[in-house]
């Protein structure tokens, strides 16, 4: 066990500054109520030696997670979602400024925060290569023993009278200051081929070097395909993850570079696939040169839309089985882009607004967003202007409104409904007089029919 450095101080003041102090003592305080240590790990730890803003706080104690975590969210106003086979769980809050944390922790000020992840210390048997370990309760070294790489695998006491006492068996600190990502032994990418993808995003976003050891130990695990063992959700979990980072695109360079899904599925990048990427990444961040995409809901982090086009992108062009699990609307919005080749001729041609709007209307909005990036000016202007107005041109006519016309519910509704609205995208109707005109119109042969 590190012991800390006596100048950065003795047990009870912090090598690190970290953010959130209140309420960390907070849940020092309920864990020792409760009998155990409990200690502040992983990514806040590595995050606050770097200086920079971790999104998590991950605790760990040594006994009674589920209790711990059960406390925690009675006294902080939160919900407690726990994972009994990896002694693992989560306390959510609804709503963060009501949790109970704000008003005590103002100056540390964790009025963002939406969740704490609790877990017990434990070490972890892998019994096959790459596939998900045993668990057994451990001491907080032997639970760092079970983790990542060298960076991640060091934390910091939160238990009062040894607050701020700072752990590292593996010189995590020293990697840190060096700039690189080292595993903790020789295995590690064996018991868990995730890491490889980890690693990669790790180095990337830290602008660190993947230490040299670690490299040929990567490298020979792609050379034996270790990655082929994982199940299809653990690798599209660590997709998703990159898709979200600031840097996805070299994340995604390194990937390629290290032939990780080619090892994985026999997947290699299709021509222009790193160039597309970037592009994606360059469009979502500017949200707005697609004029009326959808922007991200309210609450959803910033990386939202670029993780969403850039995961759905990937899809289309991946090896999809029914084994991915993936939402629908992510399926199917892959699908779009992947047959889009169907449409674009007919999107080549001279065409009215309601040419254009009859094409794309059915495809999902989330793929016509990725393809007004991808795309060449021509069809690329016109789904612009989808996005932007077509799709957004709505009439005044309602369904009450064709029955009050004399009409009888059914696919004639439909059709008048689209004519009205082809009308009004081609501006041979501006005004709601002009429509209820050429509702007439419209209506007087069918009700004479009928
Ligand atoms: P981020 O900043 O991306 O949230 P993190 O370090 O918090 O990074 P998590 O994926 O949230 O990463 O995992 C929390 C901790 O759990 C890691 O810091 C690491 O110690 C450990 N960990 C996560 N995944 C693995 C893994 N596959 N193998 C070993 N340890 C892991």
């Amino acid at each position: 066990m590190g012991a800390v450095p006596p100048s950065a101080g003795s047990a009870g003041q912090s090598p690190l500054s970290v953010p959130n102090r209140e309420v960390l003592e907070r849940l020092g305080q309920i864990a020792h109520r409760l009998g155990t240590r409990s200690f502040l790990v992983g990514g806040p730890v590595r995050d606050s030696i770097l200086g920079r803003a971790s999104p998590d706080l991950d605790i760990a104690v040594e006994e009674g997670s589920r209790e711990f975590g059960a406390a925690v969210a009675r006294e902080l106003g939160g919900r407690f979602v726990y994972h009994s086979r990896f002694m693992t769980g989560t306390v959510l809050f609804d709503r963060p400024q009501a949790s109970g944390l704000k008003p005590r922790a103002a100056k540390s000020g964790p009025s963002s925060l939406s969740h704490i992840d609790i877990t017990q210390t434990r070490a972890e048997t892998y019994e096959l290569p790459a596939v998900l370990p045993m668990v057994r309760p451990a001491s907080i070294v032997g639970d760092l023993g079970r983790r990542d790489f060298t960076i991640n695998a060091m934390a910091m006491e939160i238990t009062p009278g040894s607050f701020g006492a700072f752990i590292d068996p593996f010189d995590g600190r020293a990697d840190l200051a060096q700039r690189c990502v080292r595993v903790l032994h020789a295995r590690s990418f064996i018991d868990d081929p995730t890491r490889i993808l980890r690693c990669i995003r790790f180095a990337v976003r830290l602008g660190f070097a993947v230490e040299q050891q670690t490299l040929g130990l990567l490298r020979s695990a792609v050379d034996q395909r270790l990655p082929a063992f994982l199940t299809p959700e653990r690798i599209l979990y660590e997709l998703r993850l990159i898709c979200a980072e600031p840097l996805a695109v070299p994340m995604v360079k390194m990937l390629i570079r290290e032939r990780v899904l080619d090892a994985a599925w026999r997947w290699t990048p299709p021509p222009g696939f790193v160039g597309n990427v970037a592009r994606l990444a360059r469009q979502a961040k500017s949200l707005g040169t697609v004029p009326g995409a959808a922007a991200p809901q309210s609450g959803t982090v910033p990386g939202f839309r670029q993780a969403e086009l850039l995961f759905i992108y990937w899809l289309s062009v991946l090896p999809v089985t029914d084994r991915f699990p993936i939402r629908k609307e992510e399926r199917a919005a892959a699908e779009a882009i992947a047959g889009f080749h169907k449409l674009k001729p007919k999107l080549k041609r001279k065409l009215r607004p309601s040419e254009v709007y009859k094409i794309l209307r059915s495809v999902p909005e989330p793929a016509l967003a990725a393809l007004a990036a991808l795309e060449t000016s021509a069809v690329n202007v016109k789904i612009r202007a989808f996005l932007a107005s077509y799709s957004k041109v709505r009439i005044a006519t309602t369904g009450a409104d064709l029955r009050g016309a004399g009409l009888e519910p059914g696919p004639a509704f439909r059709e008048i409904l689209d004519e009205l609205l082809f009308a009004r995208l081609d501006g041979r109707i501006r005004t709601v007089t002009e429509e209820r005109n050429l509702l007439r119109q419209l209506a007087r042969p069918r009700t004479t029919d009928a």
